[in-house]
């Protein structure tokens, strides 16, 4: 048995902040959060309307993302569409949990239902 490390996953790089890089900065919200378990980025998942942690995958080759909700450690690749196994990353874990769900509350429209994905 060994211990080797996908690629795609850097176990000691923190998390970029508590929400998504680019809703944080265009004023948007989320559903989900993912976590790039390469460079860290954090991003909204394909729920949410602006679907960023897809796009920076697509945009930075980067496959693996961690999910960054309390109590959820899996990993999926992009890349082979399959969950995978991988090491505990550096911390936080996962988004504060006072910032709601869906996120963050202060910025989440009272028609949130009616602007989600899927
Ligand atoms: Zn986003
Ligand atoms: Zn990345």
């Amino acid at each position: 048995m060994t211990d080797q490390i996908p690629v795609g996953i850097e176990p000691g790089v923190a998390p970029s902040g508590a929400g998504c890089v680019e809703c944080e900065a265009d004023g948007g919200w989320w559903v989900h959060l993912r976590r790039c378990a390469q460079c860290g980025h954090i991003g909204c998942c394909d729920t949410s309307p602006a679907q960023h942690a897809t796009a920076h995958f697509n945009e930075s080759g980067h496959p693996i993302v961690q999910s960054f909700e309390p109590g959820e450690d899996w990993f999926w690749d992009y890349a082979r569409e399959v969950g995978v196994l991988g090491p505990e990353l550096a911390g936080p874990q996962n988004h504060p949990e006072d910032q709601g769900v869906p996120g963050p509350a202060d910025r989440v429209p009272e028609d949130w239902r009616d602007r989600i994905n899927g």
